[in-house]
């Protein structure tokens, strides 16, 4: 590996990649110590967990991070914070962090230690290998929501530019594909167009298969402060945290979300509450949905619902008389069969109602991850970087020109999206993977294929801050990452707010950012030449800002990360033009929510109505397995797979430890399953086991399991959107038994 040449990634590193270069202070991040900051000082940063993106002060002593507080200051959060926020510092001191490269010896199957120049020779020399027998695009990476925009840019571009690699995505196909695509094509942009004083401002929020309660805590929070006596209606089949405290819970079937939504836009027209000058002026094809939904009776749509009619009527008297109302959604909608149609007719409901573009109005989607917004702006996965296109010529060349390489270097085509790249490796398409950041052992759908599947790679490398991962244990190869709180960059919000991450805390061990992990393979893949300019994190930011310029997340206008700082978050878009002609974004703009003028981002300014007949879901309950599993958050002490929260003490205090699941009463009595008692869940592809809640915010005939819990997925079924390609979480069929 000595020998390796390095076409000087940046301009002192002009030799060969050795052990004293990783190492050399200003080089990759090795033996540094917190940068920037005073050793004695508070620093405020934005949480790294979920995307409401929280400010937090944190304080350090001697140039480490040790404690941290709510910021009251910052425009997000107001001084409060969920557990996790309050937690945020202790997984990073968890003893199972991976501290050095790991590669697996193949006499003996287990991992090793090994240099960093070792790791990257294996990682260059397998991937180039694997590309040499079976062609560039037999390689491909799965990413995250959860690093910085920064790092995934970088990766997004060494990938395809610098190794000719094609298939990429990343854990936001999980969670945000169906709003992304969703918006798209109804506003032309992937465009939430809500700011947080939204909850504060509306007289009717609408939530559907959304639990902030749980999954958004301080997003709940803001609806709490809300002045105007709010009625809160929410569409949910579980009598959930939310629902308990809404004003109207429309508990319906599981998946008959679609048929309701029409339902709902069926009565609003029928009692006259379209805004026809709204809808004119400013959107495209409301007739034709109109005649489409004509057929979408509410008796129909409280048939397919199981609804009681005067819920419905009740609803849609709301909806219609209210002032300004606000639709949200999150994973209820996005993670279904039909999502991408759901999401549309939330959208439909807001844009026929003229409740967009106006204080506390909106068809908005609330993003999971901390940086699922960067990930969809700017991962180059399977959008090209600022929100572009791979297939339009003028796109590519506009990178190109940005990023100061040949056009040509730019695939021309999409790349797969995740569950394709899964189907790639049972076909023998894909050979290596490499995983970052998030752990699909766990977290894919129908995971007993993914971890079959796993083991036909040649080559499986996995990057991330643990090795005791359910991912990172079947991996070839580990790369130790730092976490939050160890490295610098930008994360963006459900409001579309670009927040900090600071580097408050050394990585353990070797563990390197993930910007210096990239700016190693760089070197090391022999394409350091085409990433010289991105010397640091806040370097690779001013490229960002090239990128953005003239699209509808134009960030030109935020200077640099000090800006961003002084601001409190910056929401985009925020041109150079508006910064000349506004200044800084100051108080009066902190709060911004977009289309106040009536215009879209389609050709013609116009959002569109779209909409589709309902589809039967993939798995339908029967006799062998006849009840519906839904699956969710479980509480706002976990997060995702457990892999940070579960290292927490205090976290683990707030959550059962164990898998539980919930059934209702009558089920329970029904199959003899007491309260507490062991239980055995089965689906076609595999059983589990967890103890039974029998409580009645499930109802008959459906169960419930929290996703965090690492059997879950084994009973899921692999059924996606055809437009998002978003995996059906929340519907498949199983039956229930006394253990
Ligand atoms: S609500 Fe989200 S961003 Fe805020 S503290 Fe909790 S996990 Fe962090």
């Amino acid at each position: 590996m000595s020998q390796l040449p390095i076409n000087s990634l940046l301009r002192q590193w002009t030799g060969p990649l050795t052990e004293d270069l990783v190492r050399a202070p200003g080089s990759f991040g090795l033996g540094q110590v917190p940068t920037r900051l005073k050793p004695d000082t508070t620093t405020t940063m934005v949480c790294g967990f979920c995307s409401t993106g929280c400010g937090l002060n944190v304080h350090l002593k001697d140039g480490q991070a040790v404690n941290l507080t709510a910021d009251p200051e910052y425009p997000v959060n107001l001084g409060m914070a969920c557990p996790k926020g309050w937690e945020a510092l202790t997984p990073l001191a968890a003893p199972d962090r991976a501290t050095a490269p790991l590669l697996r010896n193949a006499a003996t199957g287990t991992l090793e230690p090994v240099s960093w120049v070792r790791a990257m020779n294996e990682f260059v020399t397998r991937f180039k290998g694997i590309q040499e027998r079976h062609g560039k695009h037999s390689i491909a990476y799965l990413s995250t929501g959860q690093i910085c925009t920064e790092e995934m840019a970088f990766v997004g571009s060494l990938f395809k530019f610098g190794m000719g690699g094609l298939h990429a995505d990343s854990n936001t196909r999980q969670c945000m594909a169906t709003a992304h695509v969703a918006y798209k094509q109804s506003f032309g942009f992937d465009a939430p167009p809500y700011t947080y004083a939204d909850f504060e401002e509306s007289d009717v929020l609408v939530f559907v298969g959304a639990n902030p309660c749980i999954a958004h805590p301080i997003m709940w929070q803001r609806v709490l402060r809300n002045p105007h006596r709010p009625e809160i209606i929410v569409l949910d089949p579980r009598r959930t945290e939310t629902a308990m405290n809404a004003t109207l819970h429309l508990s319906l079937a599981p998946k008959s979300d679609l048929t309701l939504l029409y339902g709902l836009a069926h009565a609003l027209i029928a009692r006259g509450a379209v805004k026809r000058e709204f809808v004119e002026d400013h959107t495209k094809g409301f007739e034709a949905f109109a005649q489409f939904v004509a057929e979408f009776t509410p008796e129909r749509a409280c048939e397919a619902a199981k609804l009681p009619r005067e819920d419905f009527d009740r609803c849609v008297e709301l909806i219609a008389t209210g002032k300004r109302v606000s639709f949200w959604w999150t994973m209820g909608v996005n993670q279904g069969h039909e999502a991408t149609r759901t999401a549309q007719a939330i959208i439909n409901l807001a844009l026929m109602t003229g409740n967009i573009g106006r204080p506390g109005t909106g068809a908005n989607s609330i993003t999971g991850q901390c940086n699922a917004m960067g990930s969809r702006l700017f991962a180059n996965a399977t959008s090209l970087l600022g929100g572009r296109d791979f297939t339009k010529a003028e796109d590519r060349q506009t990178v190109a020109q940005a990023l100061g390489i040949p056009t040509e270097t730019i695939p021309a085509q999409n790349s797969w999206a995740y569950d394709q790249i899964v189907d790639g490796i049972e076909s023998g398409a894909i050979k290596g993977l490499w995983i970052i950041a998030t752990n699909s052992s766990h977290s894919w759908i129908h995971q007993g294929r993914f971890n079959d599947l796993v083991k036909k790679l040649d080559f499986l490398v996995v990057q991330d801050l643990y090795h005791t991962t359910d991912t990172a244990q079947r991996a070839h190869l580990i790369l130790p990452a730092a976490g939050w709180g160890e490295k610098e960059g930008t994360l963006i919000n459900s409001e579309r707010r670009f927040g900090l991450v600071k580097k408050v805390l050394r990585a353990p061990g070797e563990a390197l950012s993930d910007f210096a992990i990239f700016q190693l393979i760089a070197a090391a893949w022999g394409c350091g030449d085409m990433f010289r300019e991105w010397r640091s994190p806040e370097a690779a930011f001013q490229i960002l800002k090239r990128l953005s310029a003239g699209q509808p997340c134009d960030i030109t206008g935020i200077r640099d990360y000090r800006h961003i700082d002084q601001e409190g978050g910056i929401q985009w878009p925020w041109a150079e033009s508006t910064q000349a002609a506004e200044g800084s974004p100051g108080p009066d703009h902190r709060e911004r929510r977009l289309f106040t003028d009536g215009r879209f981002y389609t050709p013609d300014g116009r959002a569109k109505f779209l909409f589709d007949q309902p589809r039967p879901v993939a798995e339908p309950t029967d006799a062998a397995f006849p009840f519906t599993l839904l699956t969710g958050r479980g509480t706002s002490a976990q997060w995702h797979t457990n892999t940070r929260t579960a290292k927490s003490e205090i976290l683990r205090k707030l959550y059962p430890a164990d898998c539980y699941v919930e059934i209702h009463p009558d089920d329970a009595r029904r199959l003899d399953i007491a309260p507490h008692s062991q239980v055995t869940v089965s689906s076609r592809r595999a059983s589990l086991t967890a103890t039974a809640f029998v409580t009645p915010t499930v109802q008959p005939g459906q169960v419930f399991i929290p996703m965090h819990y690492d059997a879950v997925n084994r009973l899921t079924f692999g059924s996606f959107d055809p437009h998002s390609r978003q995996p059906s979480y929340k519907h498949c069929a199983v039956k229930i038994s006394p253990a």
